[in-house]
């Protein structure tokens, strides 16, 4: 059997087993386990340190998630969705949801309201989806999404990728995945050579921490890259687990490291039974501004509120304009000081570039 397989066998689901092996109240574990998935794989459970840390925060069941704020929903992804697992949101690409199941079940997930519960997406929405697609000419970007598209069987991958492959109006197949995350050792030989033969194909992985970067996951990355796909990564800003300047300028540097280039930091979306780990958007802020200048572009991802009821994701930037009018814009640097430059064409005199 591959090792993934097999670590996803001897994945922990039950409270009981959880509970007995890290010494957990095990009627809380349940309580949540009612209302939402548990699964953490001995990879991932073998990155937690201690009680609390990052990675245990990320995976382990918390009473917190009780609180319920009435949050469903956050994005409206499913009103703007024309057939089931499909959101098309933005003129020219769409989500497409391909499975519900995932490596583990992140306590922070956006979509922990429907992650884990059907076992596969049923091969009729998979139809429905693809059609869609086919059916809408302006759509040139799909992205892979839902769950965890990488969990599926090489074939089934194969099969979707071919499909929207044959669809010419089609450019570019992305993936997003937290598989080289949380179970690299699934990143194999023979799901490289499969995933290469679809290029221009884009992987989106979900690292939030330093410490997620293990030999095993490098390795995971490496490959990735030598079968030519360019691989970007989406954090999301949590508390207690990422939500300071020093720990996130350390992660967006090794992940530029292993090959990966920070695309996008997300505020946490308004998702009922995760917001013990929302932080303040001055938070966020502060993040961007402590990476901006201070380390390589090619690091800064850009930060996003995916907003409400549907209105798309909107970056936000901390101000760097100071004043602004027809003459010339002031502008403060990383350093603080305050720089003008001509606003409009055709007013430069000599003495100005003096
Ligand atoms: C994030 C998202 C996309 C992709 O957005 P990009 O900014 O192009 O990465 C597409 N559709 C929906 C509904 C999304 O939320
Ligand atoms: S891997 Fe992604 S979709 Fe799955 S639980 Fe984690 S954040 Fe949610």
């Amino acid at each position: 059997m591959e090792e993934w397989k097999q670590l996803l066998g001897d994945t922990i689901t039950s409270p009981e087993e959880l509970a007995q092996k890290l010494s957990l109240d095990k009627e809380i574990i349940t309580t949540v386990h009612q209302k939402y998935p548990l699964r953490i794989n001995p990879y991932y459970l073998s990155l937690i340190k201690d009680v609390n840390d990052p990675i245990w925060r990320q995976a382990v069941p918390d009473a917190m998630e009780l609180d319920d704020t009435g949050f469903v929903d956050p994005l409206a992804e499913e009103d703007h969705s024309p057939v089931p697992n499909l959101t098309h949101r933005y003129p020219d690409r769409v989500l497409f949801y391909v499975t519900s199941q995932c490596a583990m079940y992140c306590r922070f997930c956006t979509r922990k309201r429907k992650v884990g519960y059907t076992c596969q997406s049923s091969t009729h929405d998979i139809a429905s989806g693809l059609q869609y697609i086919r059916e809408h000419p302006e759509i040139r970007d799909v992205v892979l999404s839902g769950g965890d598209p990488l969990i599926m069987e090489d074939d089934k991958i194969e099969y979707l990728l071919s499909k929207l492959r044959e669809i010419s109006h089609i450019q570019i197949i992305r993936i997003g995945t937290r598989i080289p995350v949380t179970l690299p050792q699934r990143i194999t030989e023979k799901l490289c050579s499969v995933l290469k033969k679809y290029h221009p194909l884009y992987i989106n992985c979900h690292f939030n921490h330093p410490r997620e970067i293990s030999e095993e996951s490098t390795r995971a990355c490496a490959m990735l890259a030598e079968a030519g796909i360019p691989l970007g990564n989406q954090s999301v800003l949590l508390k207690g687990v990422n939500d300071s300047p020093v720990i996130m300028k350390e992660l967006v540097q090794k992940l530029l490291a292993i090959r990966v280039k920070p695309y996008y930091l997300y505020q946490m979306d308004l998702v009922s039974g995760a917001d013990h780990f929302r932080t303040d958007v001055s938070a966020g802020l502060s993040i961007i501004k402590m990476l901006r200048g201070h380390t390589s572009g090619l690091a800064v991802p850009h930060y996003v509120v995916d907003t409400p009821k549907g209105g798309g994701k909107v970056a936000l930037i901390p101000e760097p304009i100071v004043a602004y009018n027809d003459d010339s814009i002031l502008l403060k640097n990383y350093e603080g000081d305050v720089y003008s430059y001509p606003t409009t064409l055709g007013q430069l005199t000599p003495v100005d570039m003096a």
